[in-house]
C-alpha cells in the first residue's frame, strides 16, 4: 500500500488512472522532473490484475503475472515520491477545465479532494464483460485465475494452439473472434451462446457471411443456457447446461467485449470516440475534440482507454508519447 501522500498545490499532471498506463505516465512524469498527480482506484479495478501469466512483456523470459508487474510498477513511482503524489486507494469524479488547466476533484480517504494541474492524462483503463450465471459474475472466477478462461487473443492466442475452445458470446464480434481463433491452430471451437439466438441483432447481410464462414471453417455452436462449471481439478474447462447437458473444452474464451469504456469523463470534456467507444487521440495521444476535429490543449489520455491494440507494451509507449508530448509544449 502507497504511504499517505501530501496534496501539493498544483501539479504539472494530474494522471486519472493507475493501471499499466497511468503508472509509466507517473513515472515519465518525475523523470522529467514534474510534479505529477496519480489517482487510481486500486490494482484491483486495473485489467490485469487476474491475468496469471503474460508473455509478450521484455525483460520476463519466463513470463510474468499482471499482479506482480502491476507492483513492481507501481514500487518504481513509490520510489520518486519526491516528484508524485499517488493517492490510491482514491476515485477520480470528474474532469474540469480551467483557465489555467484542469481541476481533477476525487474522493480520497472519505475526503473530496481536487488535484490542479497543467495537463491532464487519462488512463481510466476498460473492464471486460463476464458471462452472468444466474445473475453472478463470479462462477467463472476461478476458471479466469487460472488462465483457464482467456479475454485476448494477442496476449493468449499462442496458447491456444492444438487446444479445444469453447467461446462465450454470441454476437458479430463473438463470431469474428471465433474464426480468428482459428489462426492459431485449435483442434476446435464452439461457440456458447447461453440462450442467445447466435448473430442476434446482426444485419441480415453480415450475419449471412459469417453464418457461411462457420460453416466452412467448421466452427459450431451450442444456445444451452449455462447454469455452471467444472473439471477445475482436471484443468478443463466443463460447461453444464439448463438442459442437463455437459461440454468441456481444453480452454474457455470470452468474447463477450466490455462493460464500459470509461467514457463519462472524456465525454463530458467534449472528447471524440471512435466506433468501438474508444478515445480517440493524435500520435502524440492527444485528445481529439469531437467538435472541432483538432487537440484538446493538456488533454492526453493514453493505454486501453485510447484506440489503440489494449496491449500492455502499447499503454507504456502511449504514456511515454504522451508525458514527452506535455513536457515539451504545455509545462
Ligand atoms: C485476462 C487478461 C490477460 C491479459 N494479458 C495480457 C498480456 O499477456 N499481455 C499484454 O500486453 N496485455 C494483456 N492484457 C491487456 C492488459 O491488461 C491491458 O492492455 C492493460 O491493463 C492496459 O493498461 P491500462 O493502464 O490502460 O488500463 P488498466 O490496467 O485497466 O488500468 C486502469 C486503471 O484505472 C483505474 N481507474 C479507472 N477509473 C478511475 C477513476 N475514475 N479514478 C481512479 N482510478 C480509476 C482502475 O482502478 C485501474 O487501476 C490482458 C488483459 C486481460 C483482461
Amino acid at each position: 500500500m502507497p504511504g499517505f501522500p501530501r496534496l501539493k498545490e498544483s501539479y504539472d499532471v494530474v494522471i486519472v488512472g493507475g493501471g499499466h498506463a497511468g503508472l509509466q505516465a507517473a513515472l515519465k512524469t518525475a523523470l522529467l522532473n514534474h510534479k505529477g498527480a496519480l489517482i487510481d482506484r486500486g490494482p484491483k479495478f486495473g485489467r490485469s490484475y487476474y491475468a496469471p501469466v503474460m508473455d509478450n512483456i521484455p525483460g520476463f523470459p519466463n513470463g510474468i503475472s499482471g499482479h506482480a508487474l502491476l507492483d513492481l510498477q507501481a514500487e518504481a513511482v513509490r520510489k520518486v515520491d519526491a516528484w508524485v503524489s499517488y493517492f490510491s486507494p482514491a476515485v477520480a469524479t470528474g474532469v474540469r477545465r480551467t483557465e489555467s488547466g484542469y481541476e481533477v476533484p476525487f474522493e480520497w480517504l472519505k475526503q473530496t479532494q481536487v488535484a490542479k494541474g497543467k495537463a491532464v492524462v487519462l488512463a481510466q483503463g476498460v473492464v471486460d464483460r463476464m458471462l452472468e450465471v444466474g445473475g453472478e459474475i463470479k462462477p467463472i472466477f476461478p476458471w479466469a485465475n487460472q488462465a483457464l478462461v482467456d479475454f485476448c487473443i494477442f496476449c493468449d492466442g499462442h496458447t491456444l494452439g492444438a487446444k479445444s475452445i469453447g467461446v462465450l458470446g454470441h454476437d458479430a464480434f463473438a463470431v469474428r473472434t471465433a474464426l480468428d481463433l482459428l489462426h492459431f491452430g485449435p483442434t476446435s471451437v464452439e461457440i456458447l451462446t447461453h440462450g442467445h439466438p447466435l448473430l442476434e441483432g446482426s444485419p441480415p447481410a453480415e450475419a449471412d457471411e459469417l453464418r457461411g464462414a462457420l460453416h466452412e471453417k467448421g466452427v459450431t455452436h451450442f444456445d444451452g443456457v449455462v447454469t455452471g462449471f467444472d473439471e477445475l481439478r482436471e484443468k478443463k474447462f466443463g460447461v453444464r447446461f439448463a438442459d442437463g447437458s455437459h461440454r468441456s473444452y481444453d480452454k474457455g474464451f470470452s468474447a463477450l467485449g466490455w462493460y464500459q469504456l470509461n467514457q463519462s469523463i472524456p465525454r463530458s470534456l467534449g472528447c471524440r470516440f471512435d466506433g468501438d467507444g474508444y478515445v480517440v487521440t493524435d500520435e502524440d495521444c492527444r485528445a481529439i475534440a469531437d467538435a472541432t476535429g483538432e487537440p484538446i490543449p493538456g488533454l492526453y489520455c493514453v493505454g486501453d482507454q485510447r484506440n489503440g491494440w489494449n496491449q500492455i507494451p502499447e499503454s507504456w509507449a502511449t504514456a511515454e508519447r504522451a508525458i514527452i508530448h506535455a513536457y515539451s509544449y504545455y509545462l
